[in-house]
């Protein structure tokens, strides 16, 4: 579905990534690990067109997507729950999610977008609960929670996240654990960095290592679980 082929990119003088080519195929849950600094923010801005790459070219599902917009590609079936959620804090949980649908707003009929919103508060039931609350006063989590509902107004093919675990408690992270597998369930597919290996190595089928802007390793999760560097590393055992 997705394929990232040899993209080199930075900011100015200051090279980031290194010749990264990775692919997602459809269904899957894919993870990028890799430490602070590694370039993973780096990458998925780069995917969903926010950053330059030079050279490299994107595909996606069979399209060359390397100079598209981003507003192109959330209309061609891909959205991004970005790192730090990202989110309106003062306009309520209702209008954030209301603002995901502004890439499809004028191809999206009133009753489609109204299915779109009841869609995420059952799949995200807190959600539902909070509909009136301001953003900014949410809780970590909750937080996440919308900045995913908000990315799947655009009823996107593939979910870019990143970082999604970031800042939040374990047993909050095992709350978006389920969301992240009930969208899988759903048909989705999707694209996580994070550097929190113990969480997304059980959500995620595959993995790639990304260190120093580039990609080091490509294996079944499992199999990264038992690899010794990764145990020592990322798992700290
Ligand atoms: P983290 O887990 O800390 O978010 P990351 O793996 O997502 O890290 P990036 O945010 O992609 O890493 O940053 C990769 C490198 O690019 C870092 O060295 C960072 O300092 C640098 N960098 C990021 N954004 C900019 C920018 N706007 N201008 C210059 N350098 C940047």
């Amino acid at each position: 579905m997705l394929e990232v082929r040899n993209v080199s990119t930075g900011y100015g003088a200051i090279k980031v990534l290194h010749d990264v080519s990775i692919h997602v195929d459809k269904g899957e849950t894919v993870v990028i690990l890799g430490p602070n600094g590694a370039g993973k923010s780096t990458l998925i801005r780069t995917i969903s067109r926010l950053m330059p790459c030079n050279p490299g070219q994107i595909m996606f599902n069979g399209k060359d997507i390397t100079g598209l917009s981003t507003e192109e590609l959330v209309q061609l079936g891909i959205a991004q729950v970005p790192e730090g959620r990202r989110l309106f804090r003062t306009l309520t949980v209702y209008e954030n999610l209301f603002l995901g649908l502004y890439a499809n707003y004028d191809h999206t009929t009133a009753k489609r977008k109204e299915e779109l919103i009841n869609f995420a508060f059952d799949l995200l039931p807190i959600l539902k609960e909070r509909r009136n609350q301001m953003a900014g006063t949410l809780s970590g989590g909750e937080q996440q929670q919308l900045a995913i509902g908000r990315a799947l107004m655009a009823e996107p093919q593939l979910v870019l996240m990143d970082e999604p675990f970031l800042g939040l408690a374990p047993l909050v992270i095992n709350t978006i654990c389920d969301v992240v597998n009930q969208l899988r369930a759903q048909g989705k597919t999707i694209l996580m960095v994070e550097q929190n290996a113990r969480a997304s190595l059980k959500l995620a089928q595959r993995a790639y290592l990304l260190e120093l802007g580039r990609i080091v390793a490509e294996k079944k999760s499992e199999e990264l679980k038992d690899d010794e560097y990764v145990r020592a590393v990322y798992l700290g055992k």
